[in-house]
Formats: structure tokens, sequence, C-alpha cells
């Protein structure tokens, strides 16, 4: 049974894609999804050799070899211009999300639609979306296991979304579309992000010389997230 985390990714993959799936370990995510939906397509990309492996046995023994290719390769580096016209990219850190799109640009021409899981620094992803003419159209989060997860949508646009004024950062921080929610995995997160920032600053200001400008940014954060989800 595919994770709850995966699932929700590929629930934002539409019908009849060719997509890429970045850092795909087992190709759990396109087999799922070329299993229910004939008409898709997929290119499961894995740096590592040992997922990889792993890739092309679980493609193998699905037998979906006719659909689902697994090539072993750095970021969009396997793939071909103009190939797929989706691509995502599930359980890493928002930063190296952004390092593997940033790097991989020039095979983004058909790329109408980006979902991206990032375990970390979701604000990271939202902001390259925001550069690079992505609209974040959709957010999700999840519970699974005592982890929550959020799952971003960005689709190509002429108009991308923009955060703007003093609630820019938050945008970014938080997710517009989370923030509105609310939901109880937000909340959630946002108040275990709380008490982490709050025992650091304890930490940080037992300390002979406490870093002020450090201690200032994170006793900001910390508001903001009391102000966010109270
Ligand atoms: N996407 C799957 C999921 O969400 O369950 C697997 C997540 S796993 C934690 C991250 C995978 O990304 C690893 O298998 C790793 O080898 C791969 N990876 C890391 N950096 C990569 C890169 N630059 N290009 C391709 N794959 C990468």
């Amino acid at each position: 049974e595919l994770s709850r985390r995966l699932k929700a990714v590929a629930s934002f993959v539409y019908k009849g894609a060719t997509f890429a799936d970045i850092g795909s370990d087992h190709a759990y995510l396109p087999a799922y999804v070329c299993e229910r939906d004939p008409d898709a397509r997929a290119i499961a990309g894995e740096v590592n050799d040992g997922p990889f492996q792993s890739a092309q046995s679980h493609i193998n023994k699905q037998q979906l070899n006719d659909r689902v290719t697994v090539r072993k390769g750095n970021g969009l580096a396997v793939l071909n211009e103009n190939e797929v016209e989706l691509v995502t990219i599930a359980g890493m850190g928002g930063k190296l999300i952004k390092t593997i799109l940033e790097e991989g640009k020039e095979k983004l021409g058909k790329v109408q639609r980006i979902i991206a899981q990032p375990n970390l620094d979701a604000q990271v992803v939202r902001l390259w979306f925001l550069h690079n003419g992505y609209e974040l159209i959709e957010e999700t989060i999840i519970e699974e296991d005592g982890h929550i997860y959020e799952v971003l949508i960005g689709d190509r646009s002429e108009a991308p979304w923009k955060p703007y004024g003093v609630d820019r950062e938050k945008e970014l921080l938080f997710g517009p579309f989370l923030r509105k929610e609310q939901s109880e995995p937000f909340i959630s997160k946002w108040q275990g992000e709380a008490d982490k920032l709050q025992f650091v600053l304890n930490q940080m200001k037992q300390a002979k010389q406490p870093d002020l400008d450090k201690v200032k940014e994170f006793e900001t954060q910390y508001n903001w997230i009391q102000e966010e989800i109270t």
C-alpha cells in the first residue's frame, strides 16, 4: 500500500500525464500512478545506485516497463528537452528540491506542473516557484506516522502568485493556502516549530555572548508562529 504522503502527491498528477519522478527511490509513485491510469507515462530518475536498482526491479515486477522508464542520473539531467509535462519531487529537503529545479531549468520547457513534497524548508520551494514562473495553485498538509508533510503544486503561469508587503515572508513560510485553512496538521507542525524555537532561544540566551541578531531573528519567527496559530 502506497503511503498517504505519496498518495497525496499522486492525487495532483493529472490524467494521462507524461511525467518525471525525480529521486524516485523504489519508483512506487510512478508505478502507482501508471497502474491506475493506462494513459500515464513516467520516467523515474535516481542518482544513487541502490535506489536505482530498487526502482528498476519494482517496475519489472509490476510489468510496467512499457510505460515507466527508470534512468540513472542527477536530477533533471535524466530528461531530454520537452520530454515531460509534469515533474514530481518528493521526500527531500526544500533546498535540494530547489537545487534540482535550478540546475535543470532547461528541461522544464514543456513542464506545466511541478508537484513538490519538501520534508523541510518548504518556503525555499515557494520562493523558487515565485521567481521562475510557477504559480502556487494549491497546497496540502498531511500527517502520517507522527510526521507532517507538505505538498506544493506549482503551475506554469504568466502571472504567478505574488505575496507582497508585510505578509510576503509569512506567506512564503507558512504557505498562503495552508495558513488560511488552519488544519490540524498545520497547527501541530507549527506548534512543534515554536517549541523548538523556544528551546533554542533559551539555550542562546544562556550563552556568554549571545548572537543578538540570531536571537532577534528567532524571536520574530516565534512571534509570527504565535500570531499564526492562536
Ligand atoms: N521520492 C521518494 C519518496 O518520496 O518516497 C524517495 C524519497 S528518498 C528520501 C530521496 C531519494 O532521492 C533517494 O533515493 C536519493 O537517492 C534520491 N536523490 C537525492 N538527490 C538526488 C538527485 N540530485 N537526483 C536524483 N535523485 C536524487
